[in-house]
């Protein structure tokens, strides 16, 4: 897509969480992340295929490829909420149920084994977003100069224009 097909700056900063705190930005950015979309902009699709990423988000043109082992973060991810999962689930059958052992374990264990691979584009998509929130992309490189923070251009656009804080 060539860039001066891109949204004006100003529209795709409306659909970013600007004027959210601490909280709101994160819960943002995970809604995103579990809609499968960019987590600066949240229009873009993320995936191609059920295991190909977009190599850019097409509407803000994030990087979505990052750096080689980026994503191998997100492992920790997937197993970390497969393990979590399985840690208390198995108790709990084993605690509040008169299953069959054998039969829990085997359930659990085809989970362990497809939970994953569904999981996957999550847990990447998860961990896209956690690399926004902790070390965000800046949008724009004019607007990066003016703040380390894309999240908060567009606020300090408005007090510099003197026009003060209202909703966006
Ligand atoms: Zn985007």
């Amino acid at each position: 897509m060539p860039s001066n097909a891109r949204p004006p700056v100003d529209q795709l900063l409306g659909q970013t969480p600007a004027r959210q705190g601490f909280v709101g930005r994160r819960l943002t950015v995970l809604g995103r992340a579990l809609r499968l979309r960019c987590p600066r902009c949240g229009r873009g699709a993320l995936f191609e295929g059920w295991f190909s990423m977009r190599p850019k988000c097409s509407v803000c043109e994030l990087d979505l490829k990052r750096e080689p082992g980026f994503y191998l973060g997100s492992i920790y991810v997937n197993y970390g909420l497969t393990a979590l999962f399985v840690t208390f689930v198995y108790p709990a059958c084993m605690l509040f149920t008169n299953w069959p052992d054998k039969a829990v374990l085997g359930v659990l264990l085809a989970f362990c084994v497809v939970f994953p691979v569904w999981f996957f584009r999550y847990a990447r998509s998860i961990w896209l977003g956690f690399d926004q929130v902790i070390d965000p992309d800046p949008l724009d490189p004019q607007l990066a100069e003016r703040s380390a923070d894309p999240w908060a251009i567009r606020s300090s656009e408005a007090d510099a224009a003197g026009k003060g804080s209202g909703p966006l």
